[in-house]
């Protein structure tokens, strides 16, 4: 029996994730779960799968739900952080969305967990501290993304010699093939309809930017020791290929599934071993076709923007991280439009002086600088649009 944390159980992995649990409950238990505001579902879920310890981000939550519950709730970032290296558990799937999911990841990483990694932020703020730390505490990395999870079971036990580049495929988003004037009129609710994957806010935003794709290059870096420069990316609107290798002999090998995050979820949850799961089955004779395109980075800058920040390093990354979880909720709130995301985020990146990261507090002074740095911006843009 696999004992199981989850960080951000309330989000949309953290309830794909529960979904995939309750239908092999002779493999797994879940014994943690972490909540941000969503103390209605974690509440249910706490009756449901009867975790021995949990946390949620407020203080004031945490004594309602300790009433209601019965049992002791921790809260605030050292309570989730506490969850998440909980010594009886065998494995965290660290999926709370942003910088949030930082520090609850490297607590799980100190203590040594297999991790199941959705929060794709803390390895394009802190990537170098987080491997290294994975393996100075002998913490097993397993990606969730799904496009990390398609390379990581395509490079399983082949010599990083022989891979000549990684193609991390993208949907593309809601606007594909729009141009910049289309874009400018786009409206939260428009962005929030993505064509393929049923996923958390912030990150649908980001798909529709290219941004996502951007965090993603930046998260396979760390993840598989390539630099950027290695690291392509093709837009493929069908969303099938969920990413590739290409060999030195020109020989590429892909992993194909219909999009459903259950897959690659299931996969770091059962790995090594493969089982039996519940998402629908990939019929190729009825698709018509698969396409690639090179993605339009003129209308959405974003993801040069993280290519940028990947070459510069040090604290870059996550100044570009920070800016954009700053434009994205501006833009929920319709304080600015959709081409004024990559716009703040250039502009706090091109006044950011970047410094190296040797300890994980160069990292948090710099997500600090630059929320206040683009909120700075907001003001300035959100007049004009
Ligand atoms: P979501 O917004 O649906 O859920 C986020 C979870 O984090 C919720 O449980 C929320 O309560 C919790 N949370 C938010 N802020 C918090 C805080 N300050 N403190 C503690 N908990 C907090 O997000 P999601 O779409 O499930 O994404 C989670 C992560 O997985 C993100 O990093 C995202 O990039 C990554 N990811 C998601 C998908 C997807 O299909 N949704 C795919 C690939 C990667
Ligand atoms: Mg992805």
């Amino acid at each position: 029996m696999k004992r199981i944390t989850i960080l951000g159980s309330t989000g949309s992995i953290g309830r794909s994730a529960l979904e995939v649990i309750s239908k092999r409950r002779d493999r797994f238990k879940v014994v943690g779960l972490t909540a941000g505001s969503n103390i209605r579902l974690i509440e249910e879920q706490v009756k449901t799968f009867k975790p021995e310890i949990i946390a949620v981000a407020d203080e004031a939550d945490a004594l309602r739900l300790r009433k209601k519950l019965g049992m002791e709730v921790l809260s605030g970032a050292s309570g989730i952080s506490e969850v998440a290296s909980y010594n009886r558990s065998d494995f965290v799937l660290s999926a709370i969305v942003g910088f949030a999911g930082l520090l609850p990841t490297l607590s799980a990483v100190r203590a040594g967990k297999v991790i199941g990694l959705a929060n794709k932020e803390s390895l394009v703020v802190a990537g170098e501290i987080v491997m290294e730390d994975a393996a100075k505490y002998g913490a097993k990395i397993i990606p969730v993304d799904s496009e990390h999870s398609a390379i990581f079971q395509c490079i399983e036990g082949r010599g990083r010699d022989s891979i000549k580049r990684i193609v991390l495929t993208a949907s593309g988003g809601p606007f594909f093939g729009r141009t910049k004037a289309e874009l400018s009129k786009v409206t939260p609710e428009d962005t929030l309809k993505h064509p393929n994957w049923d996923m958390g806010r912030k990150i649908t935003i980001d798909s529709a930017t290219l941004m996502n794709k951007g965090l993603e290059v930046i998260e396979a870096h760390h993840l598989f020791g390539f630099s950027s420069d290695k690291i392509d990316v093709l837009v493929h609107p069908q969303s099938i290929v969920h990413s590739m290798i290409e060999f030195k002999d020109r020989s590429y090998l892909a992993q194909l599934s219909v999009p459903d995050m259950k897959g690659p979820i299931a996969y770091a949850l059962s790995y090594p071993e493969r089982l039996e799961n519940h998402i629908a089955a990939l019929d190729l004779s009825m698709i018509e076709k698969l396409t690639f395109r090179k993605p339009d980075t003129e209308c959405f800058p974003c993801l040069l923007y993280a290519y940028e920040a990947s070459k510069e390093g040090g604290t870059m990354p996550a100044v570009l991280n920070a800016a954009n979880e700053v434009a994205v909720d501006a833009f929920l709130q319709k304080t600015i439009g959709f081409n004024d995301i990559p716009a703040i985020i250039k502009d706090t990146m091109n006044s950011h002086r970047t410094e190296a990261v040797r300890e994980i507090d160069a990292v948090i002074r710099a997500d600090r600088w630059a929320r206040e740095k683009a909120r700075e911006s907001i003001n300035g843009f959100s007049g004009r649009t």
